[in-house]
């Protein structure tokens, strides 16, 4: 029971970096064609970029065939449950919380304000935070920030010429 647990947290841990490495070197690389939507205002719908969740939901979901198929493969149903419960804490965050995408919380919590305020930075500069649940901005890009003005009742997303939240390095 203990290390099932165990495996869970472990997945759903290695998502956060998993997703870290996605969004920075994926969809700001190669895949940024998809994630651009992202980086753009809009209202309501579903965007292109909303094909990265799914893909990982896949990966999730093979794990859940596989680890019942075979009683060898077993432990891979928890390490779909940690991926399956990291997406659902993605989608609370970033597409409820932070992004208001199917309904605004009347109520602020101290911790999503910190994700939601490190989020924005990124949709800033299109830099870093890569990362969601832990954000890790760098003391530069914060005090930049500072500088642009910050209304918390609005979505974070900035309007800005698609292409130009691509870093020049990747
Ligand atoms: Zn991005
Ligand atoms: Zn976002």
């Amino acid at each position: 029971m203990i290390s099932g647990l165990a495996i869970v947290l472990a997945a759903f841990v290695a998502m956060e970096a998993v997703s870290y490495l996605t969004h920075r070197f994926v969809m700001h690389g190669f895949g940024f064609g998809l994630h651009k939507s992202h980086h753009v205002n809009r209202d309501g719908g579903f965007e292109m970029n909303d094909l990265y969740p799914m893909m990982f939901s896949s990966v999730a979901i093979l794990s859940f065939t596989a680890g019942t198929f075979s009683p060898v493969l077993r432990p891979l149903v928890l390490v779909g449950s940690g991926i399956t419960l990291y997406g659902v804490a993605y989608l609370f965050v970033h597409e409820i919380y932070i992004h208001r995408r199917i309904w605004s919380l009347e109520h602020r919590y101290r911790v999503l304000e910190w994700m939601k305020a490190s989020h924005r930075i990124h949709h800033l500069f299109g830099g870093e935070p890569f990362g969601m649940l832990l954000p890790i901005v760098p003391r530069a890009l914060r005090q930049r920030a500072a500088a642009v003005p910050y209304e918390p009742d609005a979505d974070v997303r900035v309007a800005r010429r698609p292409g130009t939240s691509r870093p020049a390095a990747a």
